[in-house]
């Protein structure tokens, strides 16, 4: 069986721990931001690291993104960048395409360009947590 391959783009919170998590199981790991800073913390820890503005086409299809089996859209704040990376990646044929979405606007606009798996890691976290107290809830009960 052939390894999988993965990209990240944007290395904040989310980002840095999808990576270090893909990293410690064994996989091949790229990741971009634009932050020289960011990427030069993370030479040793991915496979690859490369300094990009991931809203340039040409850069992602120079560096070769559509070749990835996965690709994470982990840019958070700046919106447009987002919807606009996902839909390129998408367009460029990246079969597994997951995102992060601010709110549930954000999410909307990421399912309807075909992103894969739209995630909204503080609100699902948040429901976990929930979840697990209930349940510690129920046991202290
Ligand atoms: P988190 O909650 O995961 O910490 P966030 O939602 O605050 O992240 P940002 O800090 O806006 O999200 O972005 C995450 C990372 O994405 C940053 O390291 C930033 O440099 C990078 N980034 C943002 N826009 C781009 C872009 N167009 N190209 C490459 N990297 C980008």
């Amino acid at each position: 069986m052939t390894k999988q391959t993965f990209a990240i783009i944007g290395l904040g919170r989310f980002g840095s721990s999808v990576c270090k998590t893909l990293v410690d199981g064994g996989a091949e790991v790229l990741v971009i931001d634009r932050s020289e800073t960011k990427i030069n913390n993370y030479k040793k820890i991915a496979t690859q690291a490369i300094i990009a503005d991931a809203q340039d086409e040409n850069a992602l299809k120079s560096i070769g993104i559509r070749n990835f089996d996965h690709v994470v859209v982990a840019i958070g704040e700046d919106i447009q960048a987002s919807i606009l990376v996902s839909m390129m990646v998408k367009e460029m044929g990246v079969k597994h395409v997951t995102a992060k979405a601010q709110n549930k606007y954000h999410a909307r606009v990421l399912e309807k360009l075909g992103v894969d798996k739209v995630v909204r890691p503080e609100r699902e976290m948040g429901k976990r947590i929930g979840k697990s107290l209930l349940s510690k809830n129920m046991l202290d009960y």
